[in-house]
């Protein structure tokens, strides 16, 4: 009687689940469920997926531009440049694996061509493709139209090339080491290609411990609250240090957001212009023109000499005057802008990055960029010796510089990128 009461109740409570775990699926919020990420019941997870138009919005990243990604506070996006490079990719694939986490990723032509795989993995796990040029120059923002165009679609046939379905492809392009121009720029919009700059990287590119990639993309993000990280899955150290970012992006309460293109059969996500800046102007505020160029100086606003430097984004709640761009040029950015760090060109493995700052520095980098452009830039040993020498070579010209800034409290962070 009992037993038969035990199983009577048992199958009540089948049938009961059965009616209701379905609707209680749908009603729970988007986060990614234990379900979903078996194996993983601490899984940070993807929040949502936002469709976004490039045409709509074709240039997204405060770092550079006026507008970046709608996202809401407390939402990320986690974007990586410069694979595939299967040590260090199939790495961090696995780490977003197994927090369920969806990401972009720009590959380098010359990457997926030689690593094709890779780029078929980066599509199986479901992640956004977009691309970052066929050999990773850091000159698009001086060289030929014709020679960036190659640039540009040399990357997209090769990353393409690499995929089983072409189509999977985002028309999502971020220029290397950030060396935007206005040619440039138009040309990918012409082509519907949306140009991804981003909100905060954290230095992994640098020498410096994975233990401070945390810590810079953690720091950064709280600085903004949300937006696009930028990272690199080429390095050992961003390997080391994604696990612990999103074990705390998690604890803080942070959300991962997946973007993908708007097709034809996948319209975007409504959204409001307003959305689109990353601190909306108040009726407190004015809107000063946004920095165009790249603005990689990285520092407390209250500590610069005065505003317009730094993050321009920050303005809304630190500037309310801000300074034309013009002046600051004119005026301070010589007597404000400490030299980078020497550590800045030296070379990590597998790459160099020069990420820029003012125009200033911009032409320095260039210089060092040119430098290290030719035919020791390719493959093997000797690149990386003569890039170290170049570096090496590089070092004191920006010592120099220092002498009479390096008590200054802003901190530039420029380094040059470059796949050795
Ligand atoms: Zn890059």
């Amino acid at each position: 009687m009992i037993g038969t009461s035990v199983v009577v109740r048992t199958r009540s409570w089948a049938v009961l689940l059965a009616v209701l775990l379905p609707g209680l699926l749908t009603a729970a919020p988007p986060a990614a469920l234990a379900a979903e990420c078996p194996g993983h019941p601490d899984a940070l997870g993807t929040s949502r997926t936002l469709v976004v138009d490039p045409r709509e919005h074709p240039r997204i990243g405060t770092m550079q531009y006026r507008e970046t990604l709608p996202l809401k506070d407390h939402e990320v996006v986690l974007t990586f440049d410069d694979g595939p490079l299967p040590k260090y990719s199939n790495q961090v694939l696995q780490i977003l694996a197994n927090e369920c986490i969806k990401a972009t990723f720009f590959e380098i032509g010359d990457q997926a061509k030689a690593n094709p795989e890779g780029v078929r993995k980066l599509i199986a796990a479901g992640h956004t493709v977009g691309t970052h040029s066929m050999t990773h120059p850091l000159t698009m923002n001086r060289m030929p139209m014709e020679k960036a165009e190659a640039e540009i679609n040399g990357g997209i046939e090769w990353t393409s090339a690499a995929m089983t379905d072409p189509s999977k492809l985002a028309p999502f392009f971020r220029i290397p080491g950030l060396m935007r121009a206005d040619a440039v720029e138009n040309y990918l919009i012409s082509r519907g290609i949306q140009v991804w700059s981003a909100d905060f990287p954290a230095d992994d590119w640098r020498h410096i411990s994975s233990d401070r990639v945390y810590q810079l993309a953690i720091q950064r993000l709280e600085a903004k609250g949300k937006g696009i990280l930028l990272l690199h899955d080429i390095q050992a150290r961003t390997v080391a240090a994604l696990p612990k970012i999103i074990r705390d992006l998690k604890a803080r309460g942070y959300r991962i957001v997946h973007v993908v293109p708007a097709t034809a059969d996948r319209p975007a996500t409504p959204t409001t212009p307003v959305e689109w800046l990353l601190h909306p102007p108040t009726e407190t505020t004015r809107i000063a023109r946004w920095p165009t160029v790249p603005n990689f100086v990285f520092t407390q606003t209250k500590t610069l000499p005065a505003p317009g430097l730094a993050d321009l984004n920050t303005q809304t709640a630190h500037q309310p005057q801000l300074l034309p761009r013009k002046t600051m040029a004119q005026a301070d950015i010589a007597s404000t802008l400490a030299a980078p760090d020497r550590d800045l060109f030296a070379i990590p493995e597998g790459s160099i990055e020069v990420l820029l700052s003012t125009t200033l520095s911009r032409r320095a980098a260039t210089r060092i960029a040119m430098a290290t452009e030719g035919p020791h830039r390719g493959k093997g040993k000797a690149g990386k010796i003569n890039a170290r020498r170049t570096a090496a070579h590089t070092g004191p010209k920006h010592s120099a510089q220092a002498k009479s800034t390096a008590s200054r409290p802003t901190r530039l962070a420029t380094s040059v990128k470059k796949r050795a």
